[in-house]
């Protein structure tokens, strides 16, 4: 069973390992860890090396592309950096020279690969083998038992003493690069575990510079992308298709906690999975033009992903609407569930990113005309504030749909996030008809 290879495989892991660096910043993000596992598999040569100063630049686009980063700085190569320190930590990569990075165990980085809660699961398993080995499990257990902040803090500085005398890669004693790695792996251990993180140095500091304590569900320190600055925020909307449940079950036999178990579809069709694959195969196409007949082929096969995206994002959108809203049109009242259509409020194509296109909050369930009525923010529009139905000259003279102008919407509709995409939509339709209607 893979958990039993992997666990194999980091048999030796400890703090005081010499080779490659135990959960060090971005590497600790399970995320990071996927993005780059997909990376390496399909870049590594026909020996499974992967060789980092040749994959720097289309790495840094990769980055760049998943995470909608704008202003990178050094930040994308060193998520790649570091993730190679954590994978040659644990014994996955093994280090040949400066550049160049053996995949000792391609199985693994498959398993990895294979859907983003694995990743998740390798790293818990990382952690988890270092604090048996070094004898931290006990610390751990009566860290997630204290139930107040203060002997919650007590027991986190007899954790960081640990990390004091083992640990080869922890930094300048005193900073907060030295707080930092001891928090990483609680937070890493804390999201399987349902334990809340708390006490001061378990507290990030936001962009505004405001400082918030890390929540139990911000299991990469990046879900939000708080900790960068505004310019270098990270997108990771896919975060919040992760299945717990499944990763619960896997790891059941090395949770601190009982949880029970269920049954959980293995079979998910995961967006970042698609975000991956689409971005890859993009930027290996993109560079290695001699493999490729025409562009015209190229071309074809983009599109193709592109399009198989699309339909994934626009199911994603539909099931989130019917989670998040009663089943009918907000116009009419019109119920028949198969009819029904995900109507989003700024199309998907303008959305800056996949959260806006995913977003409950930016659509309503409409029936198939109020569909098109409202499509394209061309003859109906919804205000913003008041949730009055604006029909365009032309529309108000129809004797189909005219008698709608004017009315009203269930106002709770628009209070709420809704509000900021509707905003966008009514200006567009008085981009398109004027200000007089
Ligand atoms: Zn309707």
């Amino acid at each position: 069973m893979m958990i039993d290879q992997i666990l194999n495989m980091i048999s030796d892991c400890s703090l005081a390992k010499t080779t490659g660096r135990f959960v060090s910043d971005k590497s600790y993000a399970y995320d990071t860890i996927y993005f780059m596992a997909k990376f390496i598999l399909e870049t590594a040569d026909d020996e499974n090396i992967f060789n980092k100063q040749l994959q720097r630049d289309r790495y840094i686009e990769y980055t760049k592309d998943i995470f909608q980063i704008r202003d990178l700085g050094s930040g994308a190569q060193n998520y790649m950096i570091e993730t190679l320190n954590l994978l040659c930590f644990a014994n996955l990569l093994v280090k040949q020279d400066n550049y160049n990075y053996k995949i000792a165990h391609k199985n693994i980085l498959e398993y990895i690969a294979e859907r983003i809660e694995n990743a998740y699961i390798f790293l818990y398993l990382v952690v988890y083998q270092t604090f048996n080995n070094d004898d931290i499990t006990d610390l751990y257990k009566k860290f997630i038992s204290e139930t107040s902040p203060a002997a919650k803090e007590a027991v986190l500085f007899d954790i960081l003493s640990v990390f004091r005398n083992k640990s080869v890669s922890i930094g300048t004693i005193d900073t907060n690069w030295e707080k930092q790695l001891v928090k990483y792996a609680l937070i890493v251990l804390g999201f399987a575990n349902n334990s809340a993180t708390v006490a001061r140095t378990l507290r990030v500091k936001t962009h505004d510079g405001l400082i918030v304590p890390v929540s139990i569900k911000d299991i990469s320190i990046n879900v939000e992308g708080t900790r960068t600055g505004e310019n270098s925020k990270k997108v990771n909307d896919y975060i919040n298709f992760f299945a717990k449940d499944y990763v619960q079950n896997q790891l059941a036999p090395y949770m601190f906690i009982n949880v029970p178990h269920v049954v959980v579809d293995t079979a998910i069709n995961h967006i970042a999975e698609d975000l991956a694959s689409l971005k890859i195969e993009k930027i290996i196409k993109e560079t290695d033009e001699t493999e490729y007949k025409s562009k015209y082929e190229q071309n074809q096969f983009i599109e193709r992903k592109v399009r198989a995206r699309n339909q994934n994002i626009q199911r994603a959108f539909k099931n989130s609407l019917l989670d998040h809203n009663a089943h009918r049109c907000p116009i009419c009242g019109f119920e028949y569930e198969d009819f029904l259509i995900a109507s989003h409020i700024k199309p998907y194509a303008q959305c800056d990113d996949t959260y806006d296109a995913i977003n409950n909050f930016n659509g309503f369930l409409m029936c198939p005309n109020h569909d098109k009525l409202f499509e394209g923010a061309k003859l109906m529009t919804i205000d913003a504030k008041t949730g009055t139905i604006i029909l365009s000259k032309q529309a108000q003279e129809s004797k189909d749909f005219g008698y709608l102008h004017n009315t009203n919407i269930d106002k709770s509709l628009v209070e709420c996030e809704r509000r900021h995409y509707l905003a966008w939509h009514n200006a567009e339709f008085y981009r398109q008809n004027g200000k007089k209607c």
